[in-house]
């Protein structure tokens, strides 16, 4: 890889060649968290500024790819990369809108929404979109047949519960209206108001 090409794209290369970090003495800079399928991620987008979307199958690998990218926003942060990021993010949002091959719409879920929430600041992007995808898309179930208690952290329930409650229509509570029994405990049974109907009248 070009190092010109590199540094041109993330300030994290530019600092570590310029910088005369010890690494960049061989022109190598290790990346070793990384696995070399988000590299390649990378790599593409370098050389052909495209971020490619390519599984349109349904559940589980839909979900791989949303991975993928999940890692690749993290990597763009470490590499100080925003337009990377940004690319990564138009990655998202394009296969959110678009059909698998069953014909459905999948979502980002569980394991996804916790690599996020734990390697991305309360300001990104990424988390946002997550927020956003829950509020206008989600269901309940997404929430337990998508992803377990430890996939979701208190901050991402928080997260959608704000933008839920901001965004959300106000239907008519019926709870409310005099009279309601919605919050007594005595179902089928006598309400104590018609109880009372039944004392013996003062005087
Ligand atoms: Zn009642």
């Amino acid at each position: 890889m070009k190092q010109s090409m590199i540094c041109a794209s993330s300030n994290f290369f530019k600092k570590a060649v310029l910088g005369g970090w010890r690494e960049s003495e061989e022109g190598l800079v290790r990346l070793e968290s990384d696995s070399p399928d988000v590299f390649n991620v990378y790599m593409q987008w370098l050389y052909y500024r495209t971020i490619p979307v390519r599984i349109d199958e349904p559940g589980i690998r839909e979900n791989a790819e949303y991975m993928l990218l999940a890692k690749a926003f993290a990597l763009g942060d470490m590499l100080q990369d925003g337009s990377f990021q940004d690319a990564v993010m138009d990655a998202m949002v394009d296969k959110t809108s678009s059909e698998a091959s069953d014909g459905q719409k999948w979502f980002p879920v569980g394991p996804v929404i916790r690599f996020i929430y734990e390697n991305t600041l309360a300001s990104s992007k990424a988390r946002l979109f997550l927020v956003d995808v829950y509020t206008f898309k989600g269901r309940g179930n997404w929430l337990t047949d998508w992803a377990t208690q430890d996939d979701l952290p208190k901050e991402f329930l928080f997260d959608i519960a704000q933008s839920l409650l901001n965004k959300r229509q106000r239907p008519e509570w019926h709870g409310l209206v005099q009279g309601s029994c919605e919050y007594h405990q005595h179902g089928a049974s006598d309400c104590y108001k018609s109880l009372l109907d039944l004392r013996p009248k003062p005087g």
